[in-house]
């Protein structure tokens, strides 16, 4: 048979007689006289001149093209038949499928795998699936248990999320649930929630770490050597030796930290542990340098009570009470912090009073502090 293009191509522009002629000649199937035609024969010419038939002897009979399209147009005419046929049969096969996927949706609704459907049925289970997947009411089902899925995978997240924000860890929330600890790690890893939170519980950390940073530092400056002594330490601390250590930041009662020190009168450079040193500077108002000590105590040797005041001590010294309490006149000094008795001669009033005080207050005076001979 000829290429079907070039039939298609020779039989067009052909008229209903032309068509006719060949029709005829080809039912015939053999060579008919040309006067049998009782057409135009300049259509027969025609045909001739298209070499779709042949002209001998007068008879004609047609060329393998002619029989080409003769034969093309027949099978036309019976697929036309056919695909009437086939599209009734499909319809009804449809039908048929639909049904047939209807009924296998709900087994599968009742939780029926493909492999149970397809035993059921005696067919393989990838025939099921297909089945199955060309009915829109099974992907609409899919869709829809897709979604709850969806939405219960987002709740079971969001729980675990919460039992984390409680402080549990990946472990006891795995344990708790009866699920691996890596599953539950790659659950909440897709969660966004989470990232949310641990962004948040970084920026807090890192807050609360800049406040107990900036506490800490207050603290140390609330209790530095250079807030607790200010004119001191600007005196005498001794940047040079003491190199990078901080005033600011040196406890001002720190009993381990030693420091330098330098004296601004001598430029003596001596250390001491800081606590040392301010109990000192407490105790009295010197700068601790051991230099103007040595030098304080040569020159301002103070005198004793019976040097200086040898009246008050021979008429009020208690020297019954005083000696129990182990308390000489002789050693004693003027500036003296110690208690001591005190006898009066004329009314025999007996007191107890401090030795620096009352000769700051009262012998210096020329009172020897007696309240009864005060008329107190
Ligand atoms: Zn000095
Ligand atoms: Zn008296």
């Amino acid at each position: 048979m000829e290429n079907t293009l070039n039939i298609v191509a020779a039989a067009k522009g052909l008229s209903h007689d032309q068509k006719s002629i060949i029709r005829t000649l080809f039912q015939c199937d053999c060579p008919v006289a040309i006067q049998f035609f009782d057409t135009d024969k300049t259509a027969i010419f025609q045909l001739q001149d298209r070499e779709l038939i042949l002209i001998q002897n007068r008879q004609v009979s047609l060329t393998a093209l002619g029989i080409g399209i003769s034969e093309y147009w027949q099978s036309q005419k019976c697929n036309g038949l056919k695909i009437a046929e086939i599209s009734v049969i499909e319809a009804s096969r449809n039908q048929q499928k639909l049904e047939t996927s209807n009924r296998f949706l709900d087994l599968y609704k009742q939780g029926l795998s493909y492999q149970d459907i397809g035993k059921k049925y005696g067919l393989d289970k990838g025939r099921v699936s297909n089945i199955l997947e060309s009915n829109p009411r099974f992907q609409a089902y899919v869709k829809e248990r897709e979604e709850v899925c969806q939405q219960q995978r987002i709740d079971r997240s969001n729980q675990f999320l919460e039992l984390y924000k409680q402080g549990l860890s990946y472990r006891s929330i795995s344990k708790k649930c009866g699920l691996s600890e890596s599953r539950v790690r790659g659950i909440l890893k897709k969660n966004l929630g989470l990232q949310a939170y641990l962004k948040e519980c970084k920026e807090a950390k890192v807050t609360a770490d800049l406040e107990k940073k900036e506490k800490l530092k207050i603290n140390l400056w609330d209790r530095s050597i250079a807030n607790c002594y200010p004119e001191r330490t600007a005196t005498l601390w001794d940047y040079e030796k003491n190199h990078d250590l901080d005033p600011k930041k040196t406890l001002a009662h720190s009993s381990v930290q030693i420091i330098w020190l330098k004296c601004p009168i001598d430029g003596h450079s001596w250390k001491k542990k800081v606590a040392h040193l301010t109990t000192l500077w407490q105790r009295n108002g010197r700068s601790g340098c051991p230099v103007c000590a040595g030098r304080i105590r040569k020159s301002k040797k103070q005198p004793t009570l019976v040097e200086a005041y040898t009246d008050f001590v021979e008429r009020y010294w208690n020297y019954d009470k005083n000696s129990k309490l182990d308390l000489d006149p002789s050693v004693i000094t003027l500036g003296s912090n110690k208690k001591a008795w005190f006898k009066c001669p004329e009314d025999g009033n007996e007191w107890q009073v401090n030795i620096g005080a009352t000769i700051a207050h009262k012998w210096s005076k020329g009172n020897a502090g007696c309240q009864v001979c005060n008329g107190k």
